[in-house]
């Protein structure tokens, strides 16, 4: 098992820095091009989902740990910001709380769609954990 942890600042430009970090860990596992498509969307989606909705674009740190264990890739974001009141909710397609119209509240339904398993742990107040895994190589 090989495992990697970083901390970056919570702005919008950091997204795809973590993007790029999770799909060249990602490469020792030989994925098809689908499949690294399929991890940079569900990362970009938690990454961003940290920066707009946890810290709500005050800043603050995001976790970043990449683990890879036989084929299995984990992925966990996590933030100490705002946190989810109903995750089961938030977690419903096009649930979105943004009211500018500019979110559909897809990004928890793209996780789930691009990997195998996506589990939300959140305390308001406190913030949120995503932990998402996918077996790479069918
Ligand atoms: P989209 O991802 O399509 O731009 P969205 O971000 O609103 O829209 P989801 O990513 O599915 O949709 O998230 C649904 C809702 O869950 C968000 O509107 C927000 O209220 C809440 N949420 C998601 N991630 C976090 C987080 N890290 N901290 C606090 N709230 C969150
Ligand atoms: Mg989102």
């Amino acid at each position: 098992m090989e495992r990697f942890q970083m901390q970056i600042e919570s702005l919008s430009k950091n997204e795809e820095f973590a993007r790029v970090v999770v799909v060249v860990f990602l490469s020792r596992l030989d994925p098809t091009l689908e499949e690294m498509e399929d991890v940079k969307t569900a990362v970009s989606e938690a990454v961003t989902n940290a920066v707009i909705h946890g810290y709500q674009g005050n800043g603050g740190i995001i976790e970043l740990e990449v683990t890879v264990d036989g084929a299995v890739l984990t992925v966990i974001v996590r933030d100490t910001g705002t946190g989810i009141r109903d995750v089961r909710r938030a977690m419903e397609p096009m649930y979105t709380t943004d009211k500018t119209g500019t979110r559909s509240g897809m990004g928890f339904s793209f996780m789930e769609a691009f990997m195998d398993e996506v589990q939300v742990e959140s305390e308001p107040g406190r913030g949120t954990t995503v932990t998402m895994r996918k077996k790479i190589g069918g």
